[in-house]
């Protein structure tokens, strides 16, 4: 029988004084440790108290028999190999023994004490089996804990991927299916703030001209309540700095600035939105308690927004091609009136004077009816050259360049008086020219300027009675050449005096009409003065005359847009 491979303690419990000697003396001298008790009550006190490998337990004993003891260490020793010694002749008791906990028996008398050595020897063999199960069991349970963990994370994880690409799609149907950006931009943003359980969400457009940011959509958040900026500057903070690098930006209030911290939230995300190598504006999702954002939360946040800046910037496309359509479709709008304008103004003195030439063919005409009809076509003659002049004029400032060239004010305002002379001196009006001699020279067109200066002294020629004054001033502002042209003629109602640039537009449209004109003048000379970057404004008052001021901007090249039509005052 090999020896136990350190000293193996048993504890021997049996009231007769011989069997518990011979025992211990025999294990002892097998290498065991031994312990010996001579009752129940005395051995469980041993055995609570001490470790022991393994408990030798006589049944029959006075106090507490050996079934009791077994029922109690078996208790509190589930794995403690307990052997029963019993009586020959009494199997019956170690039937009932093994079944409340006992491993083994061994009859008395004992005969050959080597039998107890198997006995034991195989007791603890059990017993070491048992520990090394338990300790099995117990790793399996562990594997199996930290499996389910495991797959308990997985799951989790493929659940919140399986909501991302749902989400993915939502938003890419959204962005296809909605016509209306800011409805569109609110169901991706809340899709995105609820897709990465965030609490809050905001989307900026950035304008390039103002550089600066608009607020166009929020999620979770009142705007009147939280302090977010309706307009934030490229220039500053998180969200300028975005726009400028096109890079995410993760934050965390801990960590930055007050500008996050002020808005209530722990941590949050700023992604450009991005059409081609443009950025167009920014979404923001935030947490109220501090998160860290995962690489596929970020290129998830990216991928939407690439989609969502992609569709603004065909949205902003889209709203670009419309408005060039509407505009386009008002200037064909504007050259079919035109035509039909000027068709009109053609056809009734060209009607006319077909009628006096066909007179001019009958022989039973007088001198002085000839000479009539003769002077009538000649003056109808001169106002169509004077309406196709008009027209030339407007088309040659759509389509030709005007020339740029140093001027002298007062020559300019000279030659402009000098052709309209011919004509005051016909009313005997005086015409009363103003013109300081310092006047700086401007940049203009001098053939265009004239012109235009030319149509409001004619007009107010005109539209003044005979014998009456019409002044010429020029004035130097710090940034405009002032020329006013005021008569004293019949004066523009307050509500003619914007319409009265409109291309043949007259007050007195009628045939019967007292004064001539094609209704061009006004518009020619207000796109000639437009064409220099300046405007027209006009003071009048009925049956006190009229002045129309041209301001003409000095220090400045053009043309220039049009600062706007025409400023009544
Ligand atoms: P027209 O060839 O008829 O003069 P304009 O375009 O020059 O055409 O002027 C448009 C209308 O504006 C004129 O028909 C007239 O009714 C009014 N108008 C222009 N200038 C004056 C003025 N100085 N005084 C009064 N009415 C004027």
């Amino acid at each position: 029988m090999k020896p136990p491979d350190s000293a193996k303690r048993v504890l021997i419990i049996d009231d007769e004084a011989i069997i518990r000697h011979t025992l211990a003396d025999f294990l002892s001298e097998c290498g065991y440790q031994t312990a010996t008790a001579a009752d129940g009550v005395q051995g469980i006190e041993l055995a609570q108290n001490e470790p022991f490998d393994i408990v030798l337990v006589d049944l029959r004993m006075p106090r507490l028999n050996g079934m009791e003891v077994i029922a109690t260490l078996r208790q509190s020793h589930p794995n403690l190999p307990l052997v029963v010694i019993s009586g020959a002749g009494v199997l019956q008791d170690a039937i009932k023994a093994i079944r409340r906990g006992a491993w083994d028996y061994i009859t008395k008398p004992i005969a050959d004490l080597q039998e107890i050595l198997i006995v034991i020897d195989r007791a603890l063999e059990k017993a070491r089996l048992r520990v090394e199960r338990d300790r099995y069991q117990r790793e399996l349970e562990q594997l199996n804990r930290s499996l389910d963990a495991q797959i308990a994370r997985q799951t989790a994880d493929l659940r919140q991927q399986n909501r991302e690409l749902i989400a993915l799609n939502r938003i890419a149907n959204d962005i296809n299916s909605l016509d209306d950006l800011d409805l569109m931009l609110q169901q991706v943003l809340d899709t995105t703030v609820d897709t990465l359980q965030a609490d809050g969400g905001v989307i900026r457009l950035y304008d390039p001209h103002r550089q600066h940011l608009t607020i166009a959509a929020t999620s979770h958040l009142d705007p009147s309540i939280l302090p977010i900026p309706a307009v934030v500057p490229t220039s500053e903070g998180p969200v300028g700095q975005v726009v400028q690098d096109g890079q995410p930006w993760v934050w965390h209030a801990d960590e930055s600035s007050a500008a996050c911290r002020s808005r209530n939230f722990a941590s949050g995300m700023i992604v450009p939105l991005r059409s081609g190598d443009q950025t167009v504006g920014t979404l923001c999702v935030a947490t109220r308690e501090r998160r860290d954002f995962s690489p596929r939360e970020i290129n998830l946040v990216t991928s939407i927004s690439n989609q969502l800046g992609v569709a603004i910037a065909r949205a902003r496309y889209a709203a670009e091609i419309e408005q060039a359509n509407t505009e386009l479709r008002r200037l064909d709008t504007l050259r079919e009136q035109f035509i039909q304008n000027v068709a009109h103004e053609l056809r009734t003195p060209l009607a006319l004077v077909r009628g006096y030439v066909d007179m001019l063919h009958q022989e039973d005409l007088n001198a002085q009816e000839r000479k009539m009809a003769i002077k009538i076509v000649s003056q109808r003659v001169e106002a169509l050259v004077e309406l196709v002049d008009a027209i030339t004029t407007l088309q040659e400032l759509d389509s030709q360049p005007l020339r740029a060239e140093t001027i002298a004010p007062r020559e300019l305002v000279e030659t402009a008086v000098q052709m309209v002379r011919q004509r005051a001196n016909r009313t005997r009006i005086t015409i009363d020219m103003h013109c300081p001699p310092d006047t700086p020279p401007l940049i203009g067109d001098f053939e265009r300027l004239a012109q235009a200066l030319h149509q409001l002294l004619d007009n107010a020629c005109k539209f003044s009675p005979p014998e009456s004054v019409v002044s010429v001033n020029v004035q130097l502002t710090d940034e405009t050449l002032n020329i006013s042209i005021s008569d004293q003629g019949i004066g523009i109602p307050h509500e003619e005096q914007e319409r009265i640039f409109e291309r043949f537009y007259q007050i007195d449209g009628s045939t019967t009409r007292r004064y001539g004109g094609t209704g061009l003048g006004l518009a020619v000379a207000k796109e000639i003065i437009q064409a220099h970057g300046g405007h027209i404004t006009l003071k009048s008052t009925v049956g006190q005359g009229s002045t129309f001021t041209v301001h003409l901007p000095i220090n400045s090249s053009f043309p220039s847009p049009p600062p706007g039509t025409v400023i009544i005052l």
